[in-house]
């Protein structure tokens, strides 16, 4: 493979995207870019000031710092996490000025990815989210769009909060889960959806191995 390659995965919370994504980096060697961490920052910034998510006024601004001011540091926070800083993202994401900036970066960093930890430049960038495939590289190479049903998604995210120590219950995450997938569907500006040429993988009943297999086989037809 010696052309430079752009791979984009959307779909919702906990359909495993993430998981799927950071795989295929390793596999093709690809710059791998969480677009998600990149909104969640800015929730992050904006809660960090005592700030309000939904004036899109506060939403800028954090999204100026977080433009000014990325690091890896911030990226990796594991603050970001959190479900208020999730619930804060879908609120202060929705406002277009913030949208064009965050894309603007992901777009640069897609195109100009870091050397690699072997001081080797990336064969090309995979990013995940909800409209890479629409509107941050609508012309990438291989477009994935990866789903699973809500009861799933929110089975699979109460466990893993569970397992973080974090007490709450099924039900609760079940309807945030919902909440968020209807800000992030239901916004005017790139909306969460599938591009047209996206090819789609149910992961309710697959386990990550299996659809793993499927997308590293899809993506050596798709480059052959
Ligand atoms: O993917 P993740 O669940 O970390 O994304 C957190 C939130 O960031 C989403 O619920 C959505 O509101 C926002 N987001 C977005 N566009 C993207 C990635 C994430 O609006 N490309």
């Amino acid at each position: 493979m010696t052309q430079f390659i752009t791979i984009a995965v959307d779909g919702p919370a906990a359909s495993g995207k993430g998981t799927l994504a950071r795989r295929l980096a390793e596999q093709f060697h690809l710059f791998y870019l969480d677009s998600g961490a990149v909104y969640r920052a800015v929730a992050k910034r904006i809660l960090d000031l005592e700030k309000n998510p939904d004036n899109p006024e506060d939403a800028l601004s954090a999204a100026l710092y977080v433009r000014d001011h990325l690091t890896s540091e911030m990226i990796a926070d594991p603050a970001i996490r959190s479900d208020s800083v999730a619930d804060a993202t879908s609120r202060s994401s929705r406002f277009p000025a913030v949208r064009e900036i965050i894309t603007g970066i992901l777009q640069f960093y897609t195109n100009h990815p870091p050397v690699n930890q072997h001081h080797k430049p990336f064969q090309g960038s995979i990013l995940d989210g909800r409209d890479i495939g629409t509107v941050v590289c609508p012309n990438a190479n291989v477009k994935l769009f990866i789903t699973a049903s809500p009861q799933i998604r929110a089975e699979r995210r109460f466990k893993e909060l569970s397992a973080r120590g974090i007490v709450t219950t099924y039900e609760t995450v079940l309807q945030d889960m919902l909440d968020r997938d209807a800000r992030d569907n239901g916004r005017e500006v790139s909306p969460s959806k599938p591009a047209p040429d996206a090819v789609h993988f149910d992961t309710s009943h697959m386990d990550s191995d299996h659809v793993f297999e499927k997308a590293v086989e899809l993506i050596r037809q798709k480059l052959s």
